[in-house]
């Protein structure tokens, strides 16, 4: 007999939907709702993969990669390659993990072009449909009920995705036998080819946009991390610096008004992140000039973003920064002639800022760590790109500040060198900058499950001429790292 069906409207974010598998009698497996995290712990490991997954048009699932587990923002597994249907399809692309179908919309994937890739939308109900774009709808929850013994009890979700790797990558059957100073130099040497590939575009866009320009968009776009970066340079291409400072003459109130205005953030927010009244009355004057270019609120990442990474914040070190004169670019041209340990603190000073119009204490908008990456990762390729640092001088590489780590790097370092890889391996910066120009430049591109990750031959011939080499200080000198 059936029973009949309960529904609940949940109310959450700008969608209200009805959640319609509680319209079954509970049962022991009705009430086992997952996390999003077990269901990426299942997508990720192959002892979970249930024996009969289909979409949701019955075609047969077969996952012969998970793709990489995402740990920025994006999608949750980048580049995976499934086979669907039969005889099969093989696709290739990335894997977005809900819960409800609808969450696709409710955490706002549909606006972000992160997700532009998602080939294959994963969800645990299989009710009500979502419709995602270009995307192969797979529901889990049949396969996995119907798997006998199958619990999600079973699975460790803190032990992933590092502990529970499958299988040793090729790249790391080569090179965790390999000395610790070869290991340094080898990422010491995949960290300046980042440099190196990053000198080449700030070239170009120093070429197309003149000095003021690039740096202020790449500024905006580091201020932007990490979740924000995409809007942060939107805003920087509508606002572009010239028509900034013309506009504002060098006063921080009035740039501050007006990168709020057009970002779309002058609307109701948090109490804490309410900008000054002032504002209203400078944007207001401003406002007819400049509201057919702006951005929408709902262009920018708000939610579960940390205080002060928030944008109605890092604009406020936006608009005392690009209000300097001279542009502190030019600054950091002339000083990178000095001594290496001269010239980045006095770099380092110049990205940190305070809030002019916090109340009471000066509170930081941009303090040593952000400022430690913008120096990496903005204002050190671009000096390489204009000729004042050369690639192979050791003094500055070495008197370069540690970034905080981050999960790419941490990955990448586990992925390479395993759990108990010595931490002096990630203590510089420069090899720090390898192990994401590694992680960017093969894991992120690869589609063959490492089986034609062109690191592997090189690393193999690196090694032959490490064994011959056995008493040369340096075997690893001359190998580019550079993809073949
Ligand atoms: S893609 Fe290449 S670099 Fe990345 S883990 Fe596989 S073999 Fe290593």
């Amino acid at each position: 007999m059936k029973t009949k069906p309960m529904t609940v409207t949940i109310r959450e974010g700008p969608t209200e939907w009805t959640e319609w598998w509680v319209r079954e009698p509970r049962s022991a497996h009705t009430t086992e709702v997952p996390s999003e995290r077990h269901l990426q712990c299942v997508w990720y490991d192959p002892m979970f993969h249930p024996p009969n997954l289909h979409t949701a048009q019955n075609e047969p699932v077969e996952i012969e990669h998970p793709g990489q587990w995402n740990l920025e923002a994006g999608p949750d597994f980048l580049g995976a390659v499934v086979r669907i249907g039969h005889p099969p399809r093989r696709i290739v692309g990335d894997v977005e993990v809900h819960v409800h179908p609808a969450d696709w919309l409710r955490h706002a994937h549909r606006e972000d072009p992160a997700y532009s890739n998602v080939r294959f939308h994963v969800t645990y109900f299989d009710d009500p449909p979502m419709e995602v774009p270009g995307a192969i709808w797979i529901p889990m929850r049949s396969a996995l009920r119907s798997w006998a013994g199958f619990t999600f009890e079973a699975i460790d979700v803190t032990a992933y995705p590092y502990a529970a790797r499958s299988k040793v990558p090729p790249c790391a059957e080569l090179v965790r036998n390999w000395p610790v100073a070869a290991q340094e130099e080898f990422l010491h040497r995949a960290g300046v080819e980042r440099l190196r590939s990053r000198a080449a575009q700030w070239a170009h866009r120093v070429a197309i946009l003149g000095v003021e320009e690039a740096v202020y968009t790449e500024f905006m776009a580091a201020l932007g991390y990490k979740r924000n970066q995409a809007p942060m340079r939107w805003l920087a291409r509508r606002v572009p610096w010239s028509a900034l400072n013309s506009e504002c003459e060098g006063d921080p109130e009035r740039a501050y008004a007006l990168l709020m205005g057009v970002a779309g953030l002058l609307g109701p927010t948090r109490p804490e992140m309410a900008p000054p009244r002032w504002i209203w009355d400078l944007w207001w004057k401003m406002r007819a000039r400049w509201e057919a270019c702006a951005l929408s609120r709902s262009t920018w990442h708000l939610d579960s973003t940390r205080p002060l990474n928030r944008p109605e914040l890092r604009l406020r070190a936006a608009a005392v920064w690009c209000t300097r004169s001279p542009m502190p670019a030019w600054e950091w041209l002339r000083i990178a002639d000095e001594s290496p340990s001269h010239w980045i603190e006095q770099i380092v000073q110049t990205l940190l800022i305070s809030d002019p119009w916090a109340a009471g204490a000066a509170r930081r908008v941009l303090g040593p760590d952000r400022a430690a990456a913008i120096l990496v990762n903005v204002v050190v390729p671009f000096l390489i790109s204009q000729g004042r640092l050369e690639l192979d001088d050791a003094r500055w590489m070495e008197a370069l500040p540690l970034e905080v780590t981050n999960s790419i790097e941490r990955e990448m370092a586990y992925r390479l060198f395993g759990p108990d890889h010595p931490p002096s391996l990630r203590r510089s910066t420069l090899r720090r900058q390898g192990l994401l120009h590694l992680f960017h430049e093969y894991c992120l591109v690869d589609r063959t499950n490492c089986q034609e990750c062109p690191i592997v031959p090189w690393l193999k011939k690196a090694q032959r001429k490490f064994a011959h080499m056995a008493h040369d200080p340096n075997p690893l000198r001359g190998i580019p790292t550079a993809r073949p």
